[in-house]
């Protein structure tokens, strides 16, 4: 049984199987003003890069692939903002400031 959300119409449709497709916009409203995004809210990240528009603010997975958005691409680009990050905290020093206050 099929029911359309807008009219309440009620259909029945015979099938062996179905795919769910959740849509196409992600999630990403709370970032809204803060990082860039195009029109359907995709973070923007330089070419090549995890890195937004904020530095040490990093993005990857399906926030900001509008092409390819499959798991092994979310996990590529993931591990990409992992490294990204970890650069971005020795470059600034973090590591020794973390360091200092654990002792
Ligand atoms: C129906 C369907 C079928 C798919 N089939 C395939 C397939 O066969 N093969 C394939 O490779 N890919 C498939 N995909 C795509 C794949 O699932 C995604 O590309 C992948 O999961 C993206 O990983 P991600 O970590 O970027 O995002 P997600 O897996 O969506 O993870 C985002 C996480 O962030 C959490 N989150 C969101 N908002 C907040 C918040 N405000 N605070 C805290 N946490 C938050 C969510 O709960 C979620 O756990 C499919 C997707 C769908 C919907």
């Amino acid at each position: 049984m099929l029911k359309n959300n807008k009219t309440g119409e009620e259909t029945v449709l015979n099938a062996t199987g179905f795919f769910v497709a959740i849509g196409h916009k992600p999630n990403t409203d709370i970032f809204k003003g803060y990082l860039t995004m195009d029109e359907t809210g995709y973070i923007q990240t330089i070419k090549g890069t995890s890195q937004t528009n904020i530095k040490g603010v990093f993005a990857c997975g399906d926030a900001q692939d509008n092409v390819y958005r499959q798991a092994i691409t979310a996990a590529g680009t993931g591990c990409m903002a992992a490294l990204d990050a970890e650069r971005f905290l020795v470059e600034h020093e973090v590591e020794s400031f973390i360091e200092e206050r654990a002792s």
